[in-house]
């Protein structure tokens, strides 16, 4: 065990849960390291606009995503991103944590934090057209589509709030849903339904992407009747849930059918010492806030786990 790169926690994933994991860690003075796959922030970062994170006004993901990392890096917690977990230990009391370039990280225990991404329609024309013309983000790709006509794929709260934010570029933006209601707060359905450039179509299924070079149209399903029409479109943003980051804990630790991590109520998952939080758990609901409240269990749970690890240590080494 190389003692430079030995922490007492490291977490996996800087999402807001695994960020908020880093502040009660390092504040608390446990050495703790942070690795990430992609951008700080994680999915925060993919939103325009939060408006329902307490006590903060309005704030975009960018913008909370960098409070949160600089209050993490205040109290001295190491932050590092762009890497790629290859493979994980987690049996006995030390854990391993190999990174793809062969960096060998130890830890006494590990919070996974690696929440999800956007899930695909799975159609014709998809995997061709990402990026031409259909995109998952409406903060990233909103402003190519101005004065355009655009749809949205989805019926929950990500895809009616988008759908209102994609109206700033958008000429005219309608909701493909595949029921005939809308599974979302009250206030967002509101939202979209008297907004002037929002329409419906509602029990219908984009079945086909079309284009070559970019997307040119879709073909949609009415899911009563099975009829199908071909509609031009200069965009689709799908907002149609997720699917949990945990494809690297295959055999590690318990997952449900759904693949998202099994944890008890201090968000211990079934492996001693390893711990979970925000989107890749169990869970009904995603968002900041939940995610922040299971970071701040994780952290809490781990802190009490390393100290009676180290208790028991002191004990054996004096008998
Ligand atoms: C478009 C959109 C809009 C949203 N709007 C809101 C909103 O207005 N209000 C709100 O409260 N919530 C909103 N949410 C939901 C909210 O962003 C999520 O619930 C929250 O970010 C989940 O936090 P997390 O820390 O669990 O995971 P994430 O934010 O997903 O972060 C996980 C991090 O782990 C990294 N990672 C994954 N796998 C690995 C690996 N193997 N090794 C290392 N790192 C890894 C990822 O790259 C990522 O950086 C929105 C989500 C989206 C997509």
């Amino acid at each position: 065990m190389d003692p430079n790169n030995h922490y007492n926690v490291i977490v996996i994933g800087a999402g807001p849960a695994g960020l908020t994991a880093g502040i009660y860690l390092s504040r608390a003075r446990v050495k703790t390291l942070i690795l990430n796959e992609g951008t700080v922030g994680g999915q925060m970062v993919l939103t325009h606009e939060i408006a329902n994170y307490p006590g903060v006004d309005s704030i975009s993901g960018y913008q909370l995503s960098t409070i949160m990392r600089n209050q993490a890096k205040k109290f001295g917690c190491d932050i590092k991103s762009n890497i790629i977990v290859e493979t994980l230990n987690l049996e006995g009391d030390v854990k391993e944590v190999i990174l793809a370039d062969g960096t060998r990280f130890t830890a006494d225990a590990v919070i996974l934090s690696p929440g999800g991404r956007s899930r695909t329609l799975g159609v014709k024309g998809e995997d061709k057209l990402k990026g031409k013309g259909i995109s998952y983000c409406a903060t990233c790709d909103g402003d190519f589509f101005t004065e355009k006509e655009i749809i949205v794929v989805g019926g929950g709260n990500s895809a009616l709030e988008e759908a209102v934010s994609l109206t700033k570029y958008a000429s005219k933006v309608t909701i493909v849903h595949q029921f005939d209601h809308f599974q979302a707060f009250e206030f967002a359905i509101e939202e979209a339904r008297n907004h002037p450039k929002i329409n419906f179509m509602m029990e219908s299924t984009i079945t086909a992407f079309h284009g070559d070079e970019k997307l040119e149209g879709v073909e949609i399903t009415d899911l009563k009747t099975g009829n199908t029409q071909n509609h031009p479109i200069d965009g689709v943003f799908i907002f149609i849930g997720y699917v949990p980051n945990t494809e690297f804990l295959k055999n590690k630790i318990e997952l449900n059918k759904w693949k998202e991590i099994v944890v008890d109520t201090d968000m211990q998952t079934s492996i001693r010492g390893v711990f979970a939080a925000g989107d890749s758990i169990v869970k009904r609901y995603r968002q900041v806030t939940t995610a922040v409240a299971d970071g701040t269990i994780a952290a809490l749970a781990a802190s009490k786990y390393i100290h009676e690890l180290s208790q028991n240590k002191q004990l054996q080494h004096t008998l």
